[in-house]
This record gives structure tokens, sequence and C-alpha cells, in this order.
């Protein structure tokens, strides 16, 4: 921890005191453009963004390098320049940004009003993979295939995964259109074509990742998280139906590649250090992770304390809470995922995007999708106003947010993680 944690820091930007979200503690990066300019990197700060290559010449060194590397329409540049241009690059905007910058003249001229901007994918996106570390979802969702042996033998051992699809990778705010694919429920013989009548959520964490590995050189477990960039929340979109006819063998295709979601701002490792704690000891019983996966340090400060949200606003009411649960539910560390993903042989680029898999608690009020919830469709529930639901119905909206909280540090979160489903066309 340093000067970029201190509690007592505030921003001359006033509406970042108390934020919720982006406190000075923060600095998220991000993609944006501002009405009627060009795409370009930028830092949340309260309600506004700063234009990082518009502030470069201000800084020097490290900082100054990757401000300028995140000048342009996508963050891959900085994400490549690795872990200490990028903490670099955050002690000099939290001076830059605290109250009495000698800058501030020179810095105010280059913010601009959140409001007024959009937002863009952080980066562009060459591979997304989603992993399944979600211990509770994997039992939940095993249960319903194999209700007396919900994990298969492999779980414990192997950080599962499947290659995604990243070209519909989308960003927060971006409406998600109802998938059309085969469906055949238990009660027919042969599958029809049409719009999926079981379209959930699934509430992950996103790991992007920074510097990369050449091809048949592995990240071993120990420099792992070096390797990581920030994180995200992601929504994998899931059409159940779909998923539960063509998933065997090789697993989701069409049920997951219509349409992946993801927050708009990467939140830093070093903005999260204060949330950082131990990987949960595994159950007695539990296989030791091999050697290629165990690493002390990664135990000992690998998981983060993160409060995750999912929240549902119907065309008649809402926004109701789903469910609440937390990232230290995670089967996985993150330097798990990279050391895995890449222990074969597989090069990891700067920008790629993982998926953490669905993170639910052990209790039905942290379950992190649908299918778990109302146990597969079989048992809706009732939303506070009246209304039921199986699954999603065209017309709602799904908003995940996240916080991190600690004793003696200032809280931050993530924004928001939203997209409202629009009828199968
Ligand atoms: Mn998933």
């Amino acid at each position: 921890m340093d000067a970029t944690h201190d509690p007592q820091r505030r921003s001359f930007v006033a509406s970042a005191n108390g934020h919720a979200d982006f406190p000075i503690q923060n600095l998220p990066l991000g993609i944006f453009s501002p009405k009627g300019g060009a795409a370009r990197g930028g830092v949340a700060i309260g309600g506004c963004i700063l234009d990082l290559g518009a502030v470069a010449h201000l800084l020097g060194g490290d900082a100054r390098r990757a401000a300028e590397a995140a000048a342009g329409d996508a963050l891959n540049a900085l994400f490549a320049l690795g872990a200490g241009p990028r903490r670099a690059l955050r002690a000099a905007l939290s001076d830059l940004l605290a109250e009495g910058s000698a800058q501030r003249a020179a810095v105010e001229p280059n913010l601009y009003d959140a409001a007024d901007c959009e937002m863009h994918l952080p980066a562009r996106i060459g591979d997304y993979t989603d992993f399944f570390a979600g211990i509770h979802h994997a039992t939940n969702a095993g249960k319903q295939f194999r209700p007396d042996n919900p994990l298969l033998p492999n779980y414990k051992y192997v950080p599962v995964a499947y290659h995604g699809r990243a070209s519909s990778l989308r960003i927060s705010g971006t409406d998600v259109r109802r998938p059309k694919g085969q469906r055949k429920p238990a009660s027919e013989t042969v599958p029809t074509y049409g719009p999926s009548r079981n379209l959930d959520y699934e509430m992950e964490f996103g790991i992007w990742i920074g510097t990369g590995n050449a091809q048949g050189e592995p990240i071993p477990i120990a420099e792992a998280a070096e390797h990581i960039a920030g994180y995200c929340l992601l929504n994998d979109w899931s059409a159940r139906d779909i998923q539960g006819w063509e998933a065997q063998p090789l697993g989701p295709f069409l049920a997951k590649n219509f349409c992946t979601s993801i927050s708009p701002w990467v939140v830093t490792p070093e903005a999260l250090e204060p949330f950082r704690i131990a990987q949960a000891p595994r159950p007695e019983g539990d296989p030791k992770p091999l050697d290629y996966l165990w690493d002390e340090a990664d135990q000992a400060r690998g998981a983060l304390d993160l409060a995750v949200e999912v929240l549902l606003q119907t065309p008649k009411g809402g926004p109701f809470r789903l469910s609440i649960s937390n990232t230290s539910h995670l089967y996985w560390t993150f330097a798990q995922m990279v050391a895995h993903h890449s222990c074969g042989g597989c090069n990891l680029a700067p920008g790629d995007l993982f998926g953490s898999g669905t993170i639910s608690s052990p209790t039905e009020d942290g379950f992190g999708a649908l299918l778990e919830i109302t146990y597969g469709g079989r048992k809706p529930i009732t939303l506070p106003n009246g209304e039921e639901r199986r699954f999603l119905e065209d017309g709602d909206t799904v908003i995940f947010s996240a916080r991190a909280q600690r004793d003696g540090f200032v809280s931050i979160g993530f924004g928001e993680c939203r997209g409202t489903i629009l009828p199968a066309t």
C-alpha cells in the first residue's frame, strides 16, 4: 500500500470525494468519447473522466509513457507495458488530481462530465476465455444433471474453462437481442428452431490480461499476477434451452456466443490492493492443487473480497435485488487461471479477457444465475411487485455492480454492467 490508498487523500474534483465507485483511491482506466469527439483513453474520477493523452505532457518517465500509450482508442498498448508503468501512471494521476495539486489549472480543461461521454470496449479483445471457478455454481448447475455427484472428477484439479467468442463482447448499456437456436425440451423428441425460452444471465468477474507470453513459454504461477492488468464485471448471457441440447460433448456454443456484456472501467490490481485476502483453505479431503498451480504468496494474497450484486429491472418495476455474493467464493485464484491457461504453451496477449465463471454463494441469496435461483425454471421467483420470473423476459434489464470495502480504507466500486433484453427478430 502507498500514498494512493491514503484514506485522507481527496481530489479537487469535488464529485470524487465520497463517490461510491470512483473516489481518488480508485482511478480505473477506460476508453471514452466526449460528445462529438474521438474515442480515447481516460481515467474515472468521481463524475468526471480525465483525458489521459491530453495530460501526458504534464507527467514524466514511465507515467508519461503509460499515458501516451493510452491516448488511442484502445488500452492494449498500455496493458502491454506491464505493471511498472501502470503503477507509475496511478501514482502520478493521484498527485495530479489531489486537492492542492499544482497542476490543477492545466488538468481542468481536460476533464469531461461522464454523463456527456460515451464508453467503449476498453481494449481490442483478441481472445476471450470463460472459466468455471465458482464452485457453488458448478455444484448447483451439476445437480440438475447429476443430483448425487454434481462435480465432475476433474473439477478440483483443473481450473475448467472453454474458449469463448470475442466478436460479440459488448460494452455495458448495449441491448441484448434474444437469441434463436435449436431447443429440445425433455418432453419433445426432436428439436425446433426459434427464440430461446430460457434466457439467463451469469454474474462473473472479468480479468484483463496485461503483458502476454510467447507461444510455448508458460507463465509460472509465481509471476502470473503480474500479467493481470485489471478487472471488470462480466455478464455471460446464457440461453439454457439451447445450451442443454447443444453442449454435449464439446461445451457452450450458440447458447453463449450471441453476446457477452462487460463493464467499461478497468479497475487495476493496485486499486484493489487493500481488498486482497487469502484464498479460502480448501475443505478437508479436497486435493492440493498440482505444483504448477501452487504458490504460497498467491495463496496468502491472491483472492479478492468484493461484494457483487445482481439487480433486475422489469418493464413494470424495480430494480429488485436478485442476489448478493462475493468474489471470495471462487475456488481458483486469478493467478491460477493465468498459469493454467498458459501451462500447455498457449500464448496470452495484452487485452485478452477471461471470465471467472459464475460467482455464487453457498446460500440461495447469493446464487449468480436464474438457473440456480429458480432451480432450472422449476421454482419461479416472485418479485416484490408480484411479477414472476423463471428466466428473463423481453424488456428485462439485468444490472451488476461490485463493491470493495474494508475498515480503514476508502470503499471503491466498479460502476455498472447492464443490458436490456430485446425480443428475438
Ligand atoms: Mn459463464
